[in-house]
């Protein structure tokens, strides 16, 4: 049962299988506004500039152009992205942000699919190996249904409550590609 995330590429090749996930790196910002915003909703700019309350703060983030968007880089945070991209857009969209100030930064992988950007879940490989990976940076939101199915196909051969079908590896391959735009 392959779940390696970003990792997930390696360890699938292990048992002669080619997985389409690339570790890509993601800055993600908490900033602080000095004028509260209490009812605040998510926001999605059309830059893919995305911000969500956490509390007294915001979550922000940014996915780099694709020609930046290499594989594996260092995981240091990205702080051109929110100096360059992010603030202006957010201070332009609502005037309170022109005052952000960035309180904590860290960098993650996107355990990024880059033929479809959705999760490859089922059998993959020899018979008896199974992949759940590449979920695109949109995995937590997945993972209770993507767990509950995973735990059907194993333990009774055969999806029961949910159908994760389209999500199959074999779908790479025949061009049954599950698109997910709102991947940012
Ligand atoms: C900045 C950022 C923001 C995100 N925001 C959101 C969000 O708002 N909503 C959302 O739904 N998702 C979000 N995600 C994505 C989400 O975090 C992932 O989709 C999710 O964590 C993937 O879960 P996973 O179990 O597949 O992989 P992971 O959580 O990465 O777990 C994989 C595990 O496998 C282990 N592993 C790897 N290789 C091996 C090996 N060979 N042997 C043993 N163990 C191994 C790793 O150490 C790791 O513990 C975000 C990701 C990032 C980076």
């Amino acid at each position: 049962m392959n779940a390696g995330g970003a990792w997930c590429a390696p360890l699938a090749k292990s048992v002669g299988v080619d997985l389409p996930v690339r570790p890509r790196r993601r800055s993600a910002f908490v900033v602080s506004c000095p004028t509260p915003i209490p009812d605040m909703p998510i926001l999605i700019d059309t830059s893919g500039v995305y911000l969500r309350r956490e509390q007294n703060h915001f979550l922000c983030i940014v996915s780099p152009s694709a020609e930046r968007d290499l594989d594996s880089l260092p995981l240091d945070v990205q702080f051109s992205e929110f100096d360059e991209i992010i603030w202006p857009t957010l201070a332009e969209r609502i005037p309170a942000f022109e005052a952000l100030r960035v309180e904590h930064a860290w960098a993650g992988y996107y355990e990024y699919n880059i033929l479809d950007q959705n999760g490859i879940v089922g059998q993959s490989g020899p018979e008896n190996s199974f992949v759940a990976a590449g979920f695109s940076g949109h995995g937590m939101m997945h993972s209770p249904g993507v767990g509950r199915a995973m735990a059907e196909l194993l333990a009774f051969g055969e999806f029961r409550t949910l159908d994760l079908s389209p999500l199959s590896p074999a779908r790479l391959s025949s061009g049954q590609l599950v698109i997910e735009e709102g991947v940012y």
